[in-house]
């Protein structure tokens, strides 16, 4: 494993000695001790981020743009020495790495850069009000200032880092609190920008446990949060308190429905790899398996055979293994206890089932079938490599048991019929629904991408991930104008005799059945 190289956070105040240490999942090697911010250093980055806002956002779009442009190219030139730091603190592969982080990075920042002033710019709008005919109505996108952004673990670039860029497009200063688990990559994106010119302050990696997360919820203007469900209800409730908005992407179940006429070697790829890539730790994640009767055998045979051809072990440079570690140390015991729980109750493991053997830590791909939604590998988010398979007798109970979670981020439907296919897709309860594809609608960044139910508020990507980081202003102006309107003081019979007709006239005169 390449030593990872960094300076230390510039923008953090929190003393190494109060630090924490990172580790190398894959290996246990302890790759940097960094500081954890306390809740009085949050408050001061807080200050220091409000008083560099104003000259960001006076910048413009293009001088914005021109700095993210430059850290798009560093991006590119500098890909190696992220995958390494990607890959020390997860032991995710490097195809994980480059595929879903570093293409994600780079095709974020000309992305915002390119669409910001136009999901930003002013709305000119027309209006069927007669009481403001003739007046200019517009609204306006202004950026609300300090954006506090928290991260997951099991992706430190583009589900940490990647919020930040249209938060900063938008012309905000950003602070980042980076997972306990991941923060390198967070403060490696931090001497980018540095290296790209960004000016001081207007862009601070602060590390630091959950309560550093809290506190930065305190301070901020808008809150991104990316994480469970349990600590997105905490920070919710936080944000409450100061009346912040908040944006919540947050835990997922997703279900695969495989009908019987799909192309089962088709449908058994999408399986196998959407449900074991990044080690299964993935919020968009095939975390369940519906398939219909007449496919199920030959169905779960194909899917056996490509989970027992898969490479698991310490990433050591591209295409050297396929499924890498288990991230955050507690979530072995989490994917552990989801697989027992369901052999307990009757479910078969066809293939792994258990921690895997040696060094670093890894759980084997495994595949579980004969399970139904009294186990939690069915109903529970597992985050891990394990793919329960439950055969159905037809579309029907199928959406039934899609259906029935908390969870809705995503979901996907496999079949030749695609009219169908896209018809079951809307009966899913889900914020996105794949036909004969998962995950990739992610690398669409003109679609948003936002959990319902107990997956989350609001969405990243698309005119909302940018706007939501903007106060949204109604201005209008009136030009030309009577000294008084027919409306105002004092009220007289006329007056209300010509509204009531006028609203008659407008309103009453459609044709109804
Ligand atoms: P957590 O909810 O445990 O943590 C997320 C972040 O919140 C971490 O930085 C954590 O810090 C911080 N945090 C912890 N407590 C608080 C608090 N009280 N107030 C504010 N911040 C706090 O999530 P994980 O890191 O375990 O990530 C995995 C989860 O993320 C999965 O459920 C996954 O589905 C979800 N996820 C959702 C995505 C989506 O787009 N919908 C994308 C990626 C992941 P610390 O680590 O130091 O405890």
């Amino acid at each position: 494993m390449a030593t990872v190289q960094q300076t230390p956070a510039v923008s953090v105040n929190g003393s190494g000695a109060d630090g924490f240490p990172v580790q190398n999942p894959a290996t246990g090697e302890i790759i940097r001790t960094v500081p954890n911010t306390s809740p009085d250093e949050v408050a001061a980055a807080a200050e220091r981020a409000r008083a560099a806002q104003p000259g960001w956002e006076a910048l413009g779009f293009e001088g914005r743009a021109r700095i993210l442009r430059r850290a798009q190219k560093w991006v590119i030139d500098h890909a190696e020495r992220i995958i390494d730091t990607i890959v020390s603190e997860t032991g995710k592969t490097y195809e994980d790495a480059q595929l879903a982080e570093i293409g994600y990075a780079a095709a974020a920042f000309g992305f915002w850069s390119k669409m910001a002033p136009e999901y930003l710019a002013d709305e000119k709008v027309r209006t069927a009000s007669p009481l403001v005919k003739g007046r200019r109505l517009v609204i306006r996108y202004r950026p609300v200032g300090v954006v506090g952004v928290i991260g997951p673990w099991n992706f430190p670039l583009t589900n940490s880092f990647g919020d930040c860029i249209p938060a900063l497009a938008a012309g905000n200063a950003v602070i980042l609190k980076p997972s306990e688990v991941t923060p390198l990559t967070s403060l490696l994106m931090l001497e980018m920008l540095q290296d790209c010119g960004m000016p001081e302050n207007v862009f601070q990696v602060i590390t630091g446990t959950g309560e550093t997360g809290a506190a930065l919820v305190d301070h901020v203007d808008y809150v991104m949060f990316t994480g469970s469900t349990k600590t997105g209800k905490k920070v919710l409730a936080r944000a409450a308190e100061t009346l912040t908005p908040v944006g919540l992407e947050l835990g997922g179940k997703d279900p695969m429905i495989v009908l019987s006429d799909a192309d089962v070697d088709r449908a058994a790829n999408l399986a196998a790899y959407y449900s074991m890539n990044n080690g299964g730790q993935v919020c968009i994640s095939v975390e369940r398996v519906y398939v219909e009767a007449p496919v199920y055998d030959e169905f779960v045979g194909k899917v056996v055979e490509k989970v027992r051809a898969l490479r698991q072990g310490k990433p050591v440079g591209p295409g050297t293994v396929d499924v890498g570690a288990v991230i955050f140390p507690p979530q072995i015991d989490t994917i552990d206890a989801h697989v027992k729980d369901a052999v307990a109750k009757g479910a078969k493991v066809l293939i792994g089932g258990k921690p895997a053997e040696g060094e670093g830590r890894f759980y084997e791909p495994t595949v579980l079938v004969d399970v139904d939604h009294s186990m939690t590998c069915m109903t529970e988010e597992t985050f891990g490599p394990t793919l329960p398979i439950m055969k159905v007798a037809d579309a029907e109970e199928a959406i039934r048991l899609a259906n029935d979670s908390p969870y809705g981020l995503a979901a996907s439907v496999v079949t030749k019929n695609t009219a169908r296919g896209e018809a079951i897709a809307r009966r899913i309860e889900s914020g996105v629904v794949c036909v004969n594809d998962v995950q990739i609608n992610y690398t669409a960044l003109e679609l948003p991408m936002g959990g319902w139910k107990s997956s989350g508020l609001g969405s990243r990507h698309g005119a909302n991930g940018i706007r939501k980081y903007c106060d949204q202003q109604t201005v209008l102006v009136t030009k030309l104008a009577p000294k008084k309107d027919l409306h105002m003081f004092p009220y007289s019979a006329r007056n209300t005799k010509i509204f009531g007709k006028l609203t008659g006239f407008l309103y009453g005169r459609g044709k109804r059945d």
